[in-house]
């Protein structure tokens, strides 16, 4: 098949988050499977930086745009994906983030920006980039890309649209005036497309008109259809939710794998797991705590936003350092989580590490040199540092959410006599109910036989994209072969009214 794999991120290229470890994985899966996979982009100077044999492809005219948009040919970095870059300097040649400014505000125009990137995704989906090229699917992800399947959507000869739903409470909500500003048909300002609440928003193009949505665990697939983690959209997912499935994300092992990883300070594996020591005191000196027989060291990574549940771990801190433990984070986010937390750190300097920021290198090296790893979201679609960390002989601490509850198996009595358990899973979200999964942690950590138990039955645990990419694959060709029809197309072939005179 050929696949266009439209995304607003992509690992190396650029990335803020779990999306961009995704786009720059899965792509390259499916190459390894034999499918025609090429990435699509916009031209942030990051990614012009960073792609490799970069060439100028075509021009196209796009709506919107004053000027011809230049579509760049390159390689994703030591791969064989091919990825175009939508070059349009106006929207895209700016210091900062792929969404944000340097000092973390949005961009005033990010409606401009992915409804030209849209633009752009359904020319070349089109064969209308001058490319002699036409995904039989293109697979778009979140809101930056939600208009892609409402400009393709009563378009003949059209290629199959695929919408994955990385994290649903980000929906690219603009105001009317900028709705007006976009020229796009105006009937897609109801509630049955595109509106939501007095405004336009970008993922309902995905919701409303793409062939099949997906989402990126089993678990917040049937979540996300309720009204606690539906963010106002539940009723839209209920009604499709014969299109709409969960597929677990995979995780690249040649990037997170503690045998091979060169941003340790000793590399191991399952036999050799005395060696994960030596990164537990390399981790306490770059958070400059100092080494504690006995004491385990809590580590966590992550955005620091409402989602992730910091602030339980926040209110918990008094009771925290009074056990026999350690705690390192690393994240960068609201300023009053990362106060709170600098905070800690100050007052309790031989238990509490914090680093503000954000730190590749510094993660890779957390995940192998902390003890336990922390992870209590409210939601998480799927979550990729508790899948690093089952790896990495980290055992994670999760709630019962999501990609979590798909992924960490929890050490009941049942469990690790079994052979199951790789994990803490709580339910609650609330500090009691974390505290009870770290006291049970705790326990487990000062029964040796039980703990290396749980860190061999992680460590094996394969999440590789292999998988993934392989019921992507399926998917993919049950799309292709049934494909969706919205009632406003059927309309439009019933009666002959050509798409450009109607929507
Ligand atoms: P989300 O996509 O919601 O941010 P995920 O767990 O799916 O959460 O993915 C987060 C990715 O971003 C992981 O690869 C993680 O290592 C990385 N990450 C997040 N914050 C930081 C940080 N402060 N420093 C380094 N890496 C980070």
């Amino acid at each position: 098949m050929n696949i266009l794999f439209a995304s607003s991120e992509v690992h190396p290229l650029i990335k803020t988050g779990g999306l961009a470890d995704v786009s720059g994985s899965l792509p390259r899966a499916l190459k390894g499977a034999k499918q025609e996979a090429r990435l699509i982009l916009p031209a942030y100077p990051a990614a012009i930086s960073r792609a490799e044999k970069l060439r100028l492809e075509s021009d196209i005219v796009l709506p919107g745009a004053r000027t011809p948009v230049r579509l760049l040919h390159g390689w994703l970095p030591h791969s064989r994906v091919r990825v175009y870059l939508v070059d349009s300097p106006e929207h895209f040649d700016r210091p900062g983030g792929p969404y944000q400014d340097e000092d973390g505000k949005e961009w005033p125009d990010n409606a401009a920006r992915f409804a030209l990137f849209a633009r752009a995704v359904s020319a070349i989906a089109m064969n209308r980039a001058g490319l002699n090229w036409q995904p039989d699917l293109v697979h778009c992800n979140d809101w930056q890309t939600g208009l892609v399947p409402a400009l393709l959507s009563c378009k003949s000869q059209r290629p199959a649209t695929l919408f994955t739903i990385h994290n649903l409470a980000y929906q690219g909500l603009f105001d009317w005036k900028t709705f007006k500003s976009l020229k796009l048909p105006v009937d897609w300002w109801s509630l049955d497309k595109l509106e939501f609440h007095e405004q336009v928003s970008f993922i309902k193009g995905g919701l409303v008109y793409a062939d099949w949505i997906s989402t990126v665990s089993p678990t917040y697939a049937g979540e996300i259809c309720t009204k606690a983690f539906g963010c106002g959209l539940e009723g839209l997912l209920q009604h499709r939710r014969e299109r709409l499935s969960g597929i677990l994300n995979g995780v690249d092992y040649r990037v997170w794998n503690p045998g091979k990883d060169k941003l340790l300070a000793q590399s191991y594996t399952a036999r050799t797991l005395e060696r994960k020591h030596d990164n537990k005191v390399a981790l306490q000196k770059a958070f400059g705590l100092p080494e504690r027989a006995g004491f385990p060291l809590l580590g966590h990574v992550g955005r620091l936003v409402d989602q992730k549940g910091l602030d339980l771990v926040i209110k918990l801190i008094p009771q925290l350092i009074r056990r026999r433990l350690q705690l390192v984070v690393l994240g960068t986010g609201q300023p009053e989580l990362e106060t709170a937390l600098t905070m800690a750190a100050k007052k309790y300097p031989e238990q509490i590490g914090v680093r503000i920021g954000y730190d590749e290198d510094l993660a890779h090296l957390l995940e192998a040199g902390s003890d336990i790893f922390l992870m209590p979201s409210r939601f998480e679609p799927c979550g990729l540092n508790q899948i690093y960390s089952l790896r990495y002989g980290t055992p994670p601490i999760v709630r019962n959410t999501g990609g979590l509850a798909d992924t960490v198996t929890d050490a009941s009595e049942a469990n690790i006599a079994a052979g199951t358990a790789n994990g803490f899973v709580f339910d609650d979200v609330t500090s009691a109910s974390l505290l009870e999964a770290i006291d049970r942690a705790l326990g487990c950590y000062t029964q040796p036989d039980v703990w290396t138990a749980l860190q061999r039955t992680g460590m094996a645990a394969d999440f590789s994209w292999l998988r993934s990419a392989a019921e992507y694959i399926a998917l993919y060709e049950r799309i292709i072969e049934a494909p969706f029809e919205h009632p406003d197309c059927r309309q439009q072939r019933l009666h002959k009214i050509p798409a450009e005179l109607s929507t």
